[in-house]
Parts: structure tokens; sequence; C-alpha cells
């Protein structure tokens, strides 16, 4: 044993759990193809001015953050969204707009590890900036629900809310914000009494109404929220645009299982929408985002309205795992290439290149294992196919080829072989 152990929080993925993970890295990467999202790499450290700059108080405390040897404070991403506003007030800067911009990586923030929740985590993130607009606000909801689609999950379900409705009753009640930060914060994680310990009488009996709405019919449901606003014009006017978002959602197909008005998430910087994803009986948000509006200008750049989301694709493969949905593409043949003796190694080298330019994967006998071991090998590691190549075949353009599955070997010309194993 190694006296070493892995950090805690940080993980080793052996090879189905890299292989899963990169399929659904591969179905984020067509989803940003479809949607026209350009792809950018962003820098895993970052200044920790930038990345606590409007992130909250949640994230900002559990960053990794360290002196560099010149001694600069900078910190491991906790998320993509602060790079990329930075990209837009400086290199992207005179982009035409929308500006549509798609990165995957791994983001780090420290966490109490427990299932689904990781020091080191990766995420998809697609952010649209340039547009005040509701179809760019549902653009990104159906986004997330192609992407998911694709990956073959099932019953996924959307939550959807809008800042604008709890900052709307804060801001007419003057609640100063700090405060409504602290409130955000509280609400988001289901303490209403301990926020309602923050802010005034008839905020908490607005509130209070708000939770109690049991309406289940979207469109009803947003009727009746807007009848609990009264006077608040900014709440209500919040409440108008996510009607607006959600006729565009409703169109296509997208799977809304609640509009929550006192929803909030975690990060700081949300202006307008925000939505959440989940699937049923497992209790974690798969992916999450919102409107931004004003996080571009704060870093220096012009007034660019933008949304974004983030998908969390560890937790992706836990619920593609949950729903038992084999993701891995069984299609692909696997095979050995062994030569009988030394005498046949370099054809045997050369005949397992040909196999790999054409798309068959192979592994070539590295361990001087001769016919028996290396059978035994082959099918322990679930191989489809080994091939030997014998002296008295190589004469005659052929070689053997051994099917695993039903254990039959039959001599096979050398130009045939593709055609056999890819079936
Ligand atoms: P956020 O950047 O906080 O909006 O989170 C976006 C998504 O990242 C969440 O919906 C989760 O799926 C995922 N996520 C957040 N924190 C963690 C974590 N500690 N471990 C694994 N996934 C996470």
């Amino acid at each position: 044993m190694s006296k070493y152990k892995s950090v805690r929080g940080m993980r080793d993925l052996l090879f189905n759990e890299t292989q899963q993970l990169n399929f659904i890295i591969e179905k984020a990467r067509e989803t940003a193809k479809n949607y026209n999202y350009g792809e950018v790499i962003t820098p895993l450290i970052e200044s920790n001015e930038l990345l606590s700059a409007k992130s909250g108080d949640e994230i900002r405390n559990r960053m990794f953050t360290f002196k560099d040897l010149g001694n600069r404070n900078v910190s491991l991403r906790p998320e993509f969204t602060a790079s990329i506003a930075r990209l837009a007030s400086s290199l992207l800067k005179r982009n035409q707009k929308p500006i549509r911009v798609f990165s995957v990586g791994s983001v780090y923030r420290y966490d109490e590890p427990q299932r689904g929740r990781y020091r080191e985590f990766w995420q998809s993130n697609y952010e649209l900036i340039g547009s005040k607009k509701p179809e760019a606000d549902a653009e990104l909801i159906l986004l997330t629900n192609n992407f998911l689609k694709n990956t073959g999950l099932k019953n996924y379900f959307f939550k959807i809310g809008h800042i604008g409705i709890l900052r709307g009753i804060l801001n007419q009640e003057n609640t100063d914000e700090k405060i409504q930060a602290k409130v955000l914060q509280l609400m988001d994680k289901k303490e209403y009494n301990e926020a309602f310990k923050l802010v005034s009488k008839t905020s908490i009996s607005v509130f209070k109404n708000l939770i109690g709405i049991e309406e289940n019919n979207i469109f009803d449901r947003i009727e009746k929220i807007k009848n609990q606003l009264y006077e608040y014009k900014e709440a209500k006017n919040a409440v108008q645009n996510l009607y607006e978002i959600l006729k565009f959602l409703t169109c296509c197909d997208c799977p809304i299982r609640t509009i929550d008005p006192v929803f909030s998430r975690g990060l700081e910087y949300y202006t307008g929408v925000i939505f959440e994803v989940q699937i049923p009986k497992f209790d974690i948000s798969l992916g999450g985002g919102g409107r931004y509006d004003r996080l571009i200008e704060l870093f220096g750049g012009t007034s660019n309205p933008a949304v974004g989301v983030a998908h969390g694709l560890d937790r992706i493969k836990l619920a593609l795992q949950f729903q038992d949905i084999k993701n891995i593409d069984q299609n692909f043949k696997k095979v050995l290439v062994v030569p009988v003796t030394k005498d046949q190694e370099i054809k045997a080298l050369e005949l397992s290149e040909k196999l790999r330019n054409k798309g068959i994967f192979v592994e070539f006998e590295v361990m001087g294992r001769r016919i028996g071991k290396a059978l035994q090998y082959a099918s322990k590691k679930n191989m489809n196919y080994v091939i030997i190549v014998g002296e008295s075949e190589l004469k005659t353009g052929m070689v053997v080829l051994k099917d695993l599955a039903n254990h039959e070997q039959k001599s096979v010309k050398i130009e045939d072989l593709i055609k056999k194993i890819k079936g």
C-alpha cells in the first residue's frame, strides 16, 4: 500500500468512471455545438478578488485560496461565470452580440464531502451575453433540457423562480443590501424562520403567503403569486417576466415541475430568472443557473445583460447510475493481437497499427505472453477477439481470429479481418 492517500474531497476516477464522465462531457459539447456556443478555456487559477467579487458568502468562504510565489492572492475557480464575465469585459468586449460561450472543466469548492458533493467536481457551463429578452432566458433552460435528454437521463424536471420577486419586496421594504444577501442565502437553504428574523413584518406576511400557495398548474400559479404581491411593483414585474419565459418553455416540451416564488440560489449575482434541475428520489440539484445583468458591468465592462447555466457533471453521472442507464457505447470491439513466436512480432505489430487506423480498439501483447496466457488475459479484460499471428497462416496471408464470446476460432484473410470484427 502506498503511504500517500488522495486529499480529502479529491477523487481518482478509474477507467469506467472516467469513460462515463467523458461520455457526459461529449454530450455537453454536442449541445454547445447544437446551440452554437463557442468553447473557451479559461484559467483554473484566477485572482481571488475577481472570484469573490459577487459570488456570495456561500462560495466566497469555501474557495481554495493561496498566495502564489509572486505574493498574489489567488484562488482555484469555484465556478466559471466570473471568468466569463471577465472575458466579456475584456477580450470579447467588441464581439458581435449576443455572445454565446461554453466551457467545461473542473471547479473547486471546500464543501463537506458526501454523496454528490465533492471538493473537485466537473461542470459544463453556458453563458448567453448581450440579451435581456425572455427568449434568451428560455434558451438556457431548453439547452439544459436538450443536454439531459441526450445523456439518456429520464424524468428530470425543472424548478423555476425569479430572484426579482424576493428582491422586489425587500427593496421596497428598504432592506439593506447586506441583509438582503443574508436573507436570500437563508431562503436558499429553506431556513425560512431564520430569514424572517431579518425582515420587516409586512415582508414576513407576504413571504408566508407566497410559501403557502398550493396551485400546481403553472399559469394559474403565476396568477396566484401575482395576487399576493399587492403593491410590490418590482416584484410584480418579475412575475410578468417569469410568465413570458414560461410561455417559451411550455411550447417546447420542457418538463417544469414547479414555480417557486421564494426560490433563491447560492450565488449573489443573480438578477432575474433562476432555475435548477433534478430527478425524483435523488434530492440533489443536477444543474442550475439564472440571469445576471450587472456582473459584467461590475468587472469594468459596459452594461451587459447575461444569463447562464452550470451543470454538475459528476452528479449527472450519479443520476444516470441511479437510474441504471448504461451510457457507454458498447458497440466498439476490443481486440488483442498476439504473435505466436518472436518471428511474427513485427508483422503482428504492423497488423495492429492497420486495424487501429480503421477504428478498431487494439491492444498489442507487450508482456511476451504466449497464446494460452494471452487468451486468459483477454477474457479477463472482456475483450471481444484475439488475433493470433502465426507463421503458417501468415504464409497464406491469414491470421487466426478467436471470438471470445462464443469460443469459435477460424483462419481469416488479413484483408477480411476488419469486416469480420466490425460485423
Ligand atoms: P452552482 O455553480 O452553485 O450554480 O452549481 C451548479 C451545479 O454544480 C449544481 O447544480 C450541482 O449539480 C453542481 N455542484 C455544485 N456543488 C457541487 C459539489 N460540491 N460537488 C459536486 N457537484 C456540485
